[in-house]
């Protein structure tokens, strides 16, 4: 009787064990899904020129560049709603194509020098979802993105991209 009530009892810890490994495995998984990395935004990029350094003859930056071959796609980092897409986003030719996404927060992400965009005004996005691709405008010698981020609301609206997507600190 002792015996068929240990071998119960092992089975049951067995049992345990592998259901806590599978929370713990599926638990791993959703922290992963959550935490994008700079390679899960566009593959194969580099940070190239940080928020708000000094810079001859211009002003000081107004925000992050990340650097890849032009038609790489981007996938957004975060959920959010698309408020704006354009050809020629401000009527200002050196920012070129670009999306404006909202996070849920209200957070305004301006995502500018695209290839080409597959989204339109109203889309909603899963993080994840690849959006567009990145470009080159005449302006510039190398294709990159440039990343723009401003808050829904305050006085100093406009904030350092990384404080955002902490992996666009390069
Ligand atoms: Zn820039």
């Amino acid at each position: 009787m002792r015996k068929i009530f240990n071998q119960r009892a092992v089975l049951c810890l067995l049992a345990a064990g592998a259901i806590a490994g599978v929370i713990l495995a599926s638990e791993d998984n959703a922290v992963r899904a959550a935490e994008p990395t700079l390679e899960t935004f566009i593959p194969g990029s580099h940070v190239a020129a940080a928020y708000g350094i000094k810079r001859e003859g211009k002003r000081d930056h107004t925000g992050i560049d990340v650097v890849a071959a032009v038609g790489t796609p981007i996938a957004v980092p975060a959920n959010a709603t698309v408020v704006e897409v354009s050809d020629e986003f401000r009527s200002e030719p050196r920012y070129g194509k670009a999306v404006v996404l909202k996070l849920d927060d209200g957070t305004q992400v301006w995502i500018t020098h695209l290839d080409s965009y597959s989204v339109k005004a109203g889309d909603r996005l899963s993080a994840g979802d690849v959006f567009a691709t990145v470009g080159k405008t005449e302006y510039m010698k190398v294709p990159h993105i440039h990343i723009e981020t401003w808050l829904d609301s305050g006085v100093n609206r406009q904030v350092d991209p990384a404080s955002v997507w902490p992996f666009l600190k390069g």
